[in-house]
């Protein structure tokens, strides 16, 4: 190898055990494309669903596809970036890594004094988290909103992005520390779901009346809960699935539930154009920089530590965002 780097790497697709520590050349960038030094690669869901090959991958592969860094060295017909940059993206395939190549028109400018750290940990979920309060539902003073996992990566973001939209949040939560986590986050009230009935809890809450949208992540478990959950007409935004898919709907079920909405949306197409992808990420960082979001990191893990990352995510055991130092 010319030119070796760390990156992780999986070789075949199966538990987090696959996620091996190796030696990759490093990249080049091609036209269009920044080589970045990766200074946090974020962890996500779908790198354990490229992982376990639920979305099929070629093999061998580098995971990831979140981070932020310094730029190396600047491809052909790039303009507005030079050596020494920092940038975060959202979706550069094989973030694991020491080094990456970024598609230009994927890496954000990160504003001054923002760390690599925050920056990585915010791109993915944070640029979901709103394009689900602003355009999946677009959440108005007076909601009442429904997030499940409230303590999580996406759900601590989402609480604090409904509540700077004036909505009310009433959170779910396994543990006591994560309803602290959910409670300093800014939720209203907090259910421990795995103890009460989340439906009966958001009835006596809200007069019977039911939430606006409910932002489910969670899937096949509460499902059926966040359905009848919801006011007339309210949205059903089920981004994700932590516990697992949830199985075909009739949709008459969304006439008997009152008429309501069902969405399973994706980050890919909510930031397709140059400009959605940067008006969200301006909102985003700007609410970082002026103090309105916070950015919690659950987890800072070497990049040998990937596999303990992933057991981790999916033990159900963590909170926040969780990073790896490459
Ligand atoms: P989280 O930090 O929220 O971790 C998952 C959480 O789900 C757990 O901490 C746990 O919280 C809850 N959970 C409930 N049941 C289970 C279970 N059986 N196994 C594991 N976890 C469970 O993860 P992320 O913030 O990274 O992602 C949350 C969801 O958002 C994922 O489904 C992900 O795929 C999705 N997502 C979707 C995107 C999109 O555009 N559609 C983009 C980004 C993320 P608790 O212990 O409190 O129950």
């Amino acid at each position: 190898m010319a030119n070796p780097i760390d990156a992780i790497l999986v070789r075949a697709t199966g538990g987090p055990e696959v996620l091996e520590l190796g030696k990759v050349d490093a990249p080049a960038p091609a036209a269009g494309e920044l080589l970045v030094a990766v200074g946090a690669a974020g962890v996500n869901y779908i790198d354990t669903y490229h992982r376990r090959g639920v979305y099929p991958r070629d093999l061998p592969f580098v995971p990831g596809a979140e981070g932020a860094g310094t730029v190396l060295a600047v491809g052909a017909d790039v303009t507005g970036f030079a050596e020494g940059d920092h940038v975060a993206w959202a979706d550069a395939p094989g973030s694991y890594a020491q080094q990456v190549v970024v598609p230009a028109k994927a890496a954000f400018p990160v504003p001054g004094g923002v760390e690599d750290d925050t920056a990585a940990a915010a791109m993915l979920q944070g640029l979901t988290a709103h394009y689900l309060v602003t355009s999946t539902y677009a959440v108005k003073p007076g909601d009442t909103v429904l997030v499940h996992a409230a303590a999580g990566g996406m759900g601590l973001l989402l609480t604090q992005l409904v509540k700077a939209r004036g909505g009310k949040v009433i959170g779910t939560v396994s543990t006591r520390e994560k309803e602290t986590l959910a409670r300093e986050a800014g939720a209203d009230e907090v259910i421990r779901y795995t103890e009460t009935d989340f439906v009966q809890g958001v009835k006596d809450l809200t007069g019977g009346a039911g939430v606006a949208v409910v932002y489910d992540g969670v899937g096949r478990t509460t499902f059926d809960g966040s359905l009848a959950s919801l006011a007339r007409r309210g949205v059903l935004a089920l981004f994700g699935a932590s516990s697992g898919a949830v199985p075909p709907v009739d949709p008459q079920r969304l006439n008997a539930a009152g008429s309501v909405f069902l969405t399973r949306p994706a980050l890919a197409h909510h930031i397709a154009t140059p400009e959605e992808y940067r008006w969200r990420c301006d909102e985003l960082f700007q609410a970082i920089t002026g103090g309105r979001v916070s950015i919690r990191v659950g987890g800072r893990y070497p990049l040998a530590d990937a596999a303990k990352a992933h057991t981790d995510l999916e033990g159900r055991r963590t909170t926040g965002k969780l990073l790896l130092i490459p």
